[in-house]
C-alpha cells in the first residue's frame, strides 16, 4: 500500500488527542503514518444523522434517525434471549431488537425513556423494526442537536471503530482549517478551473464531512466534483511518477544496434508477404530505439492477427546482426513453439538458429540449451523457462515478450537481469494483443512508448459472428459439415469454467468423439494442455497441413495459434468467457483471405451481462472497441488480468469511473511539469511514494 507523505508538516498520529501508541501501530498497518494522510484515508459511504424522521413514515431499507419514548421493554426468552423494546412517537411505532445485550441495558432502556435511534428500518414479523441500532438516552428537557454534517463511514480494521475515526479526523480536519497541516495545493488553478473541480482543502474537508444536502447518490458513486479533484490528482500522481522512472531509464546505457541493409533486405524478401505500413511504421519505430545507445522499452499493440510476429523477427534480427542476443517469451507453450517454428522459418535461411527451451526441456537437453545461451545463441526462444534461474545470457541485447498481460513486470525484470555486457541493459519490446483501451494503455502503461499496427494484413475481412442457443447444436454441426466439404478449416472449442487442464481435456475428448460419429466423413483432431509438446505439435502439423478438417479444442488455442486456412470457428458455452477471452479466440480465423465466421454457442438463457457480451461480439470486431464495453462490464482490474491489477491500485481513483478523467491526465501533467516542475516530486510523493517500481522499468 502507498502512503500519502505531506512535505514540510509532519504530524505523529500520535500528536492526537486519544491516539496512543499501540492505536497508532494498527493505524500505521493500514499505511498511514502521520496526521495528513488521515485526510487521504477516505469514507466509503455516509449516514445521514442530520434529521429525525417520524416513525409513521419510515419505510423499510432507510438508514435513517428517529426519536421517541419506549412505550414497552421486554426480554424474550427463547433458544436465544433477546431484549425487545417498543418505541413511539406519536405518528407510528417501532420494534428495536438486541439479539446481543447486557443486564445493564436493559435497565436503561426502560419504559418511559426518551431514546434517539440510528439504523436501519426492516419489515418484521409485527410490522417495522430495527436491529441493534446505535443510541443515545435524552433527558427530557435535553434538546440534543442533530449533526450538521452527514456522517462518514470509514474503511477500517479489527479494533478499530468508526468513533476512532471520528475523533482522529475531526483533529486533523481542524488542524487542516487552522493551516496547521498544511495540505499544499499542487495543482495550477487553471487546470482547476477549467475542470470546475474544487480546491484540495475544500474537497477532502466535503469528502470527510458533507453538508446535510449533499448529493449522496454522487458520493456513493464517486461522482462527486470532490472525489474527482482528488482522483485526477492520483492518477496525475502516477502518470508524472511514470514518466519520471522513464527518464531515469532512458539515462541508462543500451546496446547500439545500427542497421545492415543487406540482412534486412534479406529477411523481408524472404517472407511471402509484404508489410503492410503500419508494421513498416512500426518497425521503423522501434529500430530507432535500438539505435540510439538508450534502452528501449516500447509496447506494441496490435489487434490479434495484425502480424506482430514479423515486427519482433525483425527487432532480433537487427540485435543479431549487431551480435546481441534476443530472448524471446510467450506465456503458453504452444504459442512459443508457435514462434520457434516461425523464427525458425524466417532466420534460419539467414544463418540464425534459434534456440528452444522450456521447462519441459530437461537433462542433456536442457543442458545443452543452457550451454548454447551461454555461448551467445542469437535467438532464444522459450516459456516463462527463460525467466528461471540457470539461464545465463552471454550480451544478452533485446528481451521480447509476447502477450505481455500473461506475464507479471516481476518476470520481465528476471530476465533483464539475465546477463547485458557490463552496465548495458537490455531493450524490452513487449507485444499485446490484449486489447486494452486507450484511454487505460496510457494509465497502464504510461512508462512505456506505445506503438500500434493499427492495420490488418490486406484481404482479410471481419469475421462473421452469430449467436445461437444449444438447441441448435444439429444446425451448427451441419454447417460445419457443410464448410469443411467445400474445403475450408474449422474450430470447435470447448470451455468449462472449473480451470483445471484433466477436467478440460476430458471435456474436450468427449465433445471429438460425439464430433466424429456425427461427421464421420471427416477427420477430426483433437488438441488440449495435457497433451506432450511432441503430439500437440502433431496435431497442429496435421491441422496445418489439412489432413484435420474440424479440431476440437480446448482454450489453449487461446493466443496466437496461426492457421490461416481455418475460417470457421465454434465456441461452445460462449456465455462463460469474457470479451477479451472470446475476441482471441475468434482472432485464431480470418487469418486468410476467404470470410470467416465465429459461432456462439450458449446455454439458456442468457443473463444480462452475458447477453450483452454476446451482442458486443456479434456486432463489432475492433478489439479497441471490445475493449472498452469490457471495460464498462467489468471494471479495469479484470481487464488486465489478475497479475497486472497491482500496478493499477489506486486509492481514491478508479480507472473504468474515472475514464473521462484519464483523458485529461496528459495534456494535465504536460501543463503541470511545464508551469510547476516543482510540485511535480511532491505530488508523485503525495500519492505513490516509494512505491514505484511496479512501472515500466
Ligand atoms: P498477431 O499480431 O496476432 O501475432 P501474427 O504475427 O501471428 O499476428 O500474424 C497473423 C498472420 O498474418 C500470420 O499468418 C502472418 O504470417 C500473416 N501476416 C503478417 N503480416 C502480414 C502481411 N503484411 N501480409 C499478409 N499476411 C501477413
Ligand atoms: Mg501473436
Amino acid at each position: 500500500m502507498t502512503q500519502a507523505t505531506e512535505i514540510g508538516s509532519y504530524h505523529k498520529l500520535t500528536d492526537l488527542h486519544g491516539v496512543g501508541p499501540k492505536l497508532a501501530d494498527k493505524i500505521n498497518a493500514l499505511g498511514i503514518s502521520q496526521v495528513s494522510d488521515l485526510l487521504f484515508h477516505l469514507p466509503y459511504r455516509y449516514e445521514d444523522r442530520t434529521r429525525i424522521h417520524a416513525i409513521g413514515a419510515c419505510k423499510p431499507g432507510q438508514q435513517i434517525l428517529i426519536e421517541g419514548h419506549i412505550e414497552h421493554s421486554a426480554i424474550v426468552r427463547g433458544r436465544r434471549s433477546m431484549l425487545v423494546v417498543v418505541l413511539g412517537d406519536g405518528t407510528g411505532r417501532i420494534t428495536l431488537r438486541f439479539f446481543h445485550f447486557r443486564a445493564y441495558q436493559h435497565k436503561q432502556l426502560s419504559k418511559g425513556t426518551r431514546l434517539r435511534c440510528f439504523g436501519e428500518v426492516r419489515a418484521g414479523f409485527q410490522g417495522l423494526e430495527m436491529v441493534h441500532p446505535s443510541y443515545t438516552r435524552l433527558s427530557d428537557d435535553s434538546n440534543l442537536p442533530v449533526a450538521d454534517r452527514l456522517t462518514p463511514v470509514y474503511p477500517t480494521a479489527d479494533g478499530l471503530g468508526q468513533k476512532n475515526w471520528m475523533r482522529m479526523t475531526d483533529q486533523a480536519l481542524v488542524l487542516m482549517r487552522r493551516g496547521e497541516l498544511e495540505l499544499e495545493e499542487l495543482l495550477p488553478s487553471d487546470l482547476l478551473n477549467s475542470l470546475k473541480l474544487p480546491s484540495l482543502s475544500a474537497a477532502v474537508d466535503y469528502i470527510h464531512r458533507p453538508p446535510p444536502d449533499a448529493d449522496l447518490d454522487a458520493l456513493a458513486s464517486r461522482d462527486h466534483a470532490t472525489q474527482k479533484r482528488l482522483a485526477l490528482e492520483e492518477l496525475l500522481a502516477h502518470n508524472l511518477s511514470m514518466q519520471k522512472l522513464r527518464r531515469q531509464q532512458r539515462a541508462r546505457k543500451a546496446p547500439q544496434m545500427t542497421t545492415r541493409p543487406d540482412v534486412e533486405r534479406d529477411f523481408l524478401q524472404g517472407l511471402t508477404f509484404s508489410l503492410t505500413n503500419a508494421q513498416q511504421r512500426v518497425i521503423q519505430e522501434i529500430q530507432i530505439d535500438l539505435n540510439r545507445g538508450r534502452p528501449m522499452l516500447r509496447l506494441v499493440h496490435g489487434d490479434v492477427g495484425s502480424g506482430k510476429t514479423v515486427v519482433a523477427a525483425m527487432a532480433a534480427l537487427r540485435a543479431a546482426a549487431n551480435h546481441y542476443q534476443t530472448a524471446i517469451t510467450a506465456p503458453t507453450e504452444l504459442l512459443a513453439e508457435q514462434h520457434l517454428r516461425v523464427f525458425s522459418q524466417w532466420l534460419e535461411p539467414l544463418g540464425i538458429t534459434p534456440i528452444w527451451l522450456s521447462g519441459k526441456v530437461t537433462g542433456k537437453k536442457r543442458q545443452r540449451a543452457l550451454e548454447e545461451i551461454s555461448a551467445g545463441a542469437e535467438v532464444v526462444i522459450g516459456t516463462h523457462a527463460l525467466m528461471q534461474e540457470g539461464v545465463e545470457f552471454n550480451r544478452l541485447g533485446l528481451v521480447i515478450v509476447d502477450e505481455q498481460h500473461r506475464f507479471g513486470v516481476d518476470q520481465r525484470m528476471n530476465l533483464l537481469d539475465k546477463g547485458g555486457e557490463g552496465e548495458q541493459q537490455a531493450h524490452q519490446l513487449i507485444m499485446t494483443a490484449t486489447p486494452i483501451p486507450r484511454t487505460l494503455a496510457m494509465t497502464a502503461y504510461a512508462g512505456m512508448d506505445v506503438s500500434v499496427i493499427d492495420e490488418l494484413p490486406p484481404g482479410r475481412k471481419p469475421v462473421t459472428t452469430v449467436v445461437m442457443a444449444n438447441d441448435r447444436r444439429r444446425d451448427v454441426i451441419q454447417r460445419v459439415a457443410r464448410a469443411c466439404t467445400e474445403g475450408q478449416q474449422a474450430y470447435w472449442v470447448c470451455t468449462l469454467i472449473e480451470e483445471s487442464d484433466s477436467i478440460e481435456a476430458q471435456a474436450a475428448e468427449e465433445v471429438a468423439q460425439d464430433l466424429r460419429k456425427d461427421l464421420n466423413t471427416l477427420n477430426v483432431g483433437l488438441i488440449h494442455g495435457r497433451m506432450k509438446p511432441a503430439q500437440k505439435q502433431q496435431v497442429m502439423d496435421e491441422f496445418k497441413s489439412g489432413h484435420i478438417h474440424l479440431l476440437v479444442a480446448t482454450t489453449v488455442i487461446e493466443v496466437g495459434v496461426d492457421v490461416s486456412n481455418a475460417s470457421l470457428m465454434i465456441i461452445e458455452n460462449a456465455e462463460r468467457l469474457g470479451l477479451a477471452q472470446l475476441h482471441q479466440l475468434r482472432g485464431r480465423v480470418g487469418r486468410g483471405t476467404q470470410q470467416a465466421s465465429c459461432v456462439l454457442l450458449y446455454n439458456p438463457p442468457l443473463g444480462s451481462l452475458a447477453k450483452q457480451r454476446m451482442e458486443i461480439m456479434r456486432r463489432t470486431a475492433d478489439g479497441f472497441e471490445i475493449a472498452e464495453k469490457d471495460l464498462e462490464l467489468r471494471g479495469p482490474g479484470e481487464v488486465l488480468g489478475t497479475r497486472q491489477t497491482g500496478m493499477l491500485q489506486f486509492r481514491v481513483a478508479d480507472l473504468a469511473r474515472d475514464a473521462a478523467l484519464l483523458k485529461r491526465i496528459p495534456a494535465a501533467a504536460d501543463i503541470l511539469l511545464e508551469q510547476q516542475p516543482a510540485q511535480v516530486d511532491k505530488l508523485i510523493h503525495r500519492w505513490v511514494g516509494d512505491t514505484a517500481r511496479f512501472a515500466g522499468v
